[in-house]
């Protein structure tokens, strides 16, 4: 049954495919591979490449990462992977999507320049933190019709979409705004090595998370309430303070 999550309509989300399979990276290709083979740019097949390792799978949702996170530095005139933390993205959904964005760009929540606002769509918001210059990008409404003509030969729709859209123009897959943050990325990012002690708990807060009630430093689950409720402390010093 066809399902609205469109880019895994003929086969469930990480259906297990060779890596890079489609961009024959790792082994010769069968005839009917080879029949419906797309070639994409090299830039795009080693992202992917590293996309599908992380993976163990590769999907339409990495290859859509892969090629908004290239668009992005095209746009922002920066290079790919990067090595520093100039890049900071917003992803406005998790899963597969997220990996292909990490791997084409360089951003990650390790390197604190990949950030999650769970709306659950597959879009992302790419920042150059030195000139503030950001670009929000998704996939055109018509991609995945118009996937199907980059990859005729493709056996079905899933399919079509792996291939197509590693070569469609990035003007026919995806749709771009310049745009301007309305959060402070500054202060989302913080401050290397502060360290608040919260009130509330005794935990140590870092990137400067904690919340000021009174002049008294809180962490948001103190402040707020947390997404989680003790049941039973298990090691000695684990009780609350
Ligand atoms: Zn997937
Ligand atoms: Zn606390």
């Amino acid at each position: 049954m066809p399902s609205k999550d469109c880019h895994h309509e003929v086969e469930p989300a990480c259906a297990l495919y060779a890596p890079a399979a489609s961009v024959g990276i790792h082994r010769a290709r069968t005839f009917e591979e080879e029949a419906h083979q797309v070639i994409a740019s090299p830039q795009i097949q080693a992202a992917l490449h590293q996309a599908a390792a992380s993976h163990k799978h590769l999907c339409p949702r990495q290859v859509l990462g892969v090629r908004m996170g290239l668009l992005a530095a095209e746009l922002l005139h920066l290079d790919v992977p990067q090595s520093d933390k100039r890049i900071y993205t917003f992803v406005e959904t998790d899963g597969c999507f997220a990996d292909g964005i990490a791997a084409a760009t360089g951003c990650a929540l390790g390197h604190r320049t990949l950030r999650l606002m769970d709306y659950g769509k597959v879009a992302a918001t790419f920042v150059d933190t030195r000139t503030g210059d950001a670009f929000r990008i998704w996939p055109s409404q018509q991609c995945r019709d118009r996937a199907a003509q980059y990859a005729p030969s493709a056996p079905n729709r899933w399919r079509a979409q792996l291939d197509g859209y590693q070569v469609m123009p990035a003007a026919e897959l995806l749709c771009v705004s310049a745009v301007e943050l309305t959060v402070n990325l500054a202060a989302l990012i913080g401050k290397p090595g502060v360290r608040t002690t919260c009130s509330g708990c005794g935990e140590e807060i870092l990137n400067q998370r904690e919340i000021l009630r009174d002049g008294v430093p809180l962490c948001r689950a103190c402040a707020d309430g947390s997404y989680v409720r003790i049941q039973r402390s298990l090691f000695p010093g684990s009780d609350p303070t």
